[in-house]
């Protein structure tokens, strides 16, 4: 049994996302230390919260 995983805080050092509004699959860095955008459409997926990364977007794997 898999958890959810959206919108979840992260410390891994790469997780695979999708964007929820245009569904493109993006890698981006687990502990970003800025706003993650989409590369497509440019739609805010994660921010930083002290070290970790708040990840808006759907989680498909995490990469450790
Ligand atoms: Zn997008």
């Amino acid at each position: 049994m898999k958890p959810k995983l959206v919108a979840k805080e992260t410390s891994a050092k790469f997780v695979k996302i999708r964007c929820p509004k245009c569904k493109n699959e993006q890698i981006m860095f687990g502990k970003a230390s800025t706003i993650v955008s989409c590369l497509v459409c440019n739609k805010n997926l994660a921010e930083p919260t002290g070290g970790k990364s708040r990840i808006k977007a759907r989680v498909l794997e995490i990469l450790e």
